[in-house]
């Protein structure tokens, strides 16, 4: 049995390795836990090996455990798929969303967060493989998508996130996630210094090594943290 505090000390050194030999520094890259269907505690303890950011995919599920969890200096990312429903209670309790695929989503966020409240950070998830069974903007739409979301006064835009197929090599993941970074380098060419996209959201359990090479900020890690998931994944 490996405990969640060894699975992340593992997790962390292979992200310093990665970081290292792609010239980088390990403290510019995000290890974002996935908690979906793991219970408050398992969070707990990966809050005491000095995780600080937890991914959620399902609104009620979270909800329970940030209420149980409000204590703690958590910074929860909302990853999961997106209803116009949810819209209100997420711009209300979460600090991140990295699956912003339409601008309906994106507005009404940014109507729901309250002005008091920090600017909600977001990242527009993109569908790189074009994938017809996957969520994400389309790589052809994304800049206009970028220039309506930095319209909005209550949302901060941070980024591009995306989920690739899976591919069982790293050369061929390396290159999914290198369009998505010239995407993003594309992008931040026609935007002002105070308006630049700052994050990258990619790179999963099996594929994080990849992610980082390609500029990864973000790596979203739930099964090599927690272990296997029972289901209701995705
Ligand atoms: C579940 C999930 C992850 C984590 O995947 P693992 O393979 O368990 O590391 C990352 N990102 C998103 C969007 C997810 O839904």
């Amino acid at each position: 049995m490996h405990s969640i505090i060894s699975r992340i000390d593992s997790v962390r050194q292979r992200i310093k390795t990665a970081a290292e030999k792609a010239g980088r520094s390990e403290r510019d890259i995000v290890l974002l836990a996935v908690s979906k269907t793991r219970s408050h505690m398992a969070i707990n303890e990966a809050f005491e090996a000095r995780v600080h950011a937890f991914g959620e995919n399902y609104v009620q599920e979270a909800i329970e455990k940030i209420d149980r969890l409000k204590e703690k200096s958590i910074i929860w990312h909302f990853i999961g798929a997106l209803q116009t429903n949810k819209t209100r209670i997420i711009a209300d309790r979460f600090d991140w969303v990295h699956s912003v695929d339409r601008m309906k989503i994106a507005q009404r966020l940014n109507n729901h967060r309250d002005p008091a409240q920090q600017r909600l950070n977001i990242c527009l998830q993109v569908n790189i493989d074009n994938e017809a069974s996957k969520a994400g903007l389309s790589t052809t739409i994304v800049g206009d998508a970028v220039k309506q979301v930095l319209e909005l006064p209550h949302i901060r835009l941070r980024g591009l996130m995306a989920i690739p197929a899976p591919r069982d090599n790293e050369s061929a993941q390396r290159s999914v996630f290198a369009r998505v970074r010239t995407l993003q380098e594309e992008i931040n060419s026609g935007l002002d210094n105070s308006q630049k996209l700052d994050t990258l959201s990619m790179g999963m359990s099996a594929d994080l090594e990849a992610a980082i090479q390609e500029g990864a900020t973000v790596v979203r890690i739930g099964t090599d943290i927690f272990g296997p998931r029972e289901r209701r994944a995705e």
